[in-house]
Order: structure tokens, then C-alpha cells, then sequence
């Protein structure tokens, strides 16, 4: 049995070798067979340097380097991608998911015979309670939404066996929300409760700006739900205006004097039903959008060089 790790490095330059280091150990005491599937998606320190040389002494550290940045979603799907195992872990090179649980997680995975085994954290130490705080919000909205369940308080960080790298392989998106898709997957998928640590050097890699376009293809890729919202606003406003409509027609009739002195209700009309069509626009563009990156039909990373792969 191979067990393959996938591991995201974006300017991880400081943590890189620690993460290695902790990996082996667990995995050489664990006794199964590994590799060591390392996704530099374009790092600008020396993250590629230290891999590299990490490899020449280690045949089991394999790299996929990316000609740019990509991005985390783009990383972890080269891994899944080229992954040769019968088993894979998506784990942060950052420690926040502590790789000694990996063996719990595995042996969970086969008493269970799941195909999933995700990472749910119990704590999230060394994150500030923004993050917390948006991160639970978000993810209770995106469960109302949308119609797969993605579960609330889950990352990236989980083992998916064989049959799931194979039809997770088979998905066409190029935005990939991996979370949500995995979910969408199907088969057995049994949650597995860890601590989440501090970060073990360096910075976010996540600030708010690129976690809220990850928000963004979270929502817009797995709910239609925004448009029905749209739709819902528009025939609400159409009934209204017949409300008002009706009003207006009853008081010119029976002569009420209000009817010359409108100037407020008229601008509130405006701007209300203003603000109702630019955001109905905005739903159906961020669609296009959507369908406009989709029907380009770029690769989703372009790999710029490979170590340790055979092929
Ligand atoms: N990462 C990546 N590409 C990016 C951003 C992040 O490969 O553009 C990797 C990063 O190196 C780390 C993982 O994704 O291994 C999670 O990132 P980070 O720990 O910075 O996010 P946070 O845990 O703060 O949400
Ligand atoms: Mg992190």
C-alpha cells in the first residue's frame, strides 16, 4: 500500500524542512510506504531550493513545480492529479495540521472503509477570531445555498483513497473548490476531529483578499441559489410596484392630495429599484464570469519542472 502526500508550498521557505522532517517520522514509525508529493506553486523565496535538495538524499520527496503562482486549490489538484497512491493526504506545509494524526486517520479510513476521512478542527489556535468568526459564518451560508453539504469547520486537510483520486480526476472545472467538490463526490465520508496548531513560521498565505475570491467560487460554483434570489427580488419588486400602482390609481381617482407631493417616495423608488437591478446584474455576471474562465479551457497549472517522477 502507498500512501502519497500532498503538500502546497508557497513561499514556505522557513517551514519546508520541519515539515519534512515531522512527516518522515510519523510515517517512517507508521511502516507504510510514502511519497512525499511536494506542489511549489511558484514560490519567490527558497522554498524550491531546500525541496530540491531534500530530494537528491530522499527518493520519496517528489516535486511539481509551478511555472507561477496558481494558487492553493490549483496545488493540491497537480497533487491529487499526479499522485501514485493508493491513499492520499492533502496537509498545509505550514504544521496547522499536525501530521502525527495521519496514522489515526488512516487507520479510521480502513476499520470504516471510507473513501473520505476529513480533518475536523476542534480548535483553531493562533487564528484570529476574525477568521474564525467569518470562516464559521461563510460556511453556514454556503450550506444553505448550495445543495451539496460541505462541512462546516473542515479544510483541505484529509486522506481520499483511490477510487475518489480517480473521479475526483474526472472533473472538468477549472476553479476548483476542493472541499465542496470532494463532498459532491459521494461515497463514505467520516469526519475525524483534530487540534488545530499555530502556524510554525512565516505568514498567511491567505489574506483577506484571496480568501474572499476562494468565498467567491465557493458560492458561485455550488449554488444556483443566487440567481433564484435574483429572480425572487424581481418578481417581489414587480409585485410591490403593482401594490403602489394600484394605490396611486385609487388616490388619483378619489382625488386624495397626496399624489402631487411625491418627490421622496419617487426617489426612494428610484434608488430602490435601481439598487435591486445593479444587483440582479451583478448575480447574472458573476455567472458569465464564471462561464467565461470555464469555456476558455485553459489548464488549470502549467508545471515547469518535475523531480523524482518517473514518468
Ligand atoms: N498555498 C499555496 N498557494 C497559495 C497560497 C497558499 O500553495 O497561493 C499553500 C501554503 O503554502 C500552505 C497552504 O496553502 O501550505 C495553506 O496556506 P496558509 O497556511 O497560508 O493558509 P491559512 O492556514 O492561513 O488559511
Ligand atoms: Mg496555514
Amino acid at each position: 500500500m502507498l500512501l502519497s502526500i500532498i503538500i502546497p508550498c508557497y513561499n514556505e521557505e522557513p517551514v519546508v524542512e520541519e515539515t519534512y522532517r515531522r512527516l518522515v517520522s510519523v510515517l517512517k514509525s507508521s511502516g507504510c510506504e510514502y511519497e512525499l508529493l511536494f506542489v511549489n506553486d511558484g514560490s519567490s523565496d527558497a522554498t524550491l531550493q531546500i525541496l530540491k535538495r531534500l530530494s537528491e538524499s530522499d527518493r520519496a520527496v517528489k516535486i511539481l513545480s509551478f511555472s507561477r503562482n496558481f494558487g492553493h486549490q490549483c496545488a493540491v489538484t497537480a497533487g491529487i492529479n499526479c499522485c501514485n497512491g493508493d491513499y492520499a493526504t492533502i496537509i498545509d506545509a505550514d504544521l496547522q495540521d499536525p501530521p502525527e494524526v495521519i496514522p489515526d486517520m488512516l487507520n479510521l479510513m480502513r476499520t470504516e472503509n471510507a473513501g473520505v476521512v476529513y480533518g475536523v478542527r476542534k480548535k483553531r489556535e493562533g487564528e484570529s477570531g476574525f477568521k474564525t468568526a467569518t470562516a464559521k459564518i461563510f460556511y453556514r451560508i454556503l450550506n444553505r445555498l448550495s445543495d451539496v453539504k460541505i462541512p462546516v469547520d473542515a479544510g483541505d486537510f484529509r486522506i481520499i483513497d483511490r477510487n475518489v483520486i480517480n473521479e475526483f480526476n474526472r472533473l472538468g472545472e477549472r476553479n476548483k473548490y476542493i472541499r465542496g467538490l470532494v463532498s459532491w463526490l459521494g461515497f463514505k465520508q467520516i469526519p475525524f476531529y483534530y487540534e488545530r496548531a499555530p502556524r510554525f513560521a512565516g505568514e498567511t498565505k491567505y489574506p483577506l483578499r484571496k480568501m474572499l475570491k476562494f468565498a467567491m467560487v465557493g458560492l458561485f460554483y455550488f449554488s444556483k441559489k443566487p440567481l433564484d434570489i435574483a429572480l425572487s427580488l424581481g418578481f417581489a419588486s414587480v409585485l410591490l410596484g403593482l401594490i403602489y400602482g394600484f394605490w396611486v390609481f385609487i388616490a388619483k381617482i378619489f382625488d386624495l392630495t397626496f399624489t402631487v407631493s411625491g418627490w421622496v417616495s419617487i426617489i426612494m423608488l428610484i434608488i430602490f429599484f435601481g439598487g435591486i437591478q445593479l444587483l440582479t446584474i451583478g448575480v447574472l455576471g458573476k455567472y458569465i464570469g464564471n462561464l467565461f474562465d470555464e469555456v476558455k479551457q485553459r489548464p488549470e497549472y502549467i508545471i515547469s519542472e518535475k523531480v523524482n517522477f518517473n514518468k
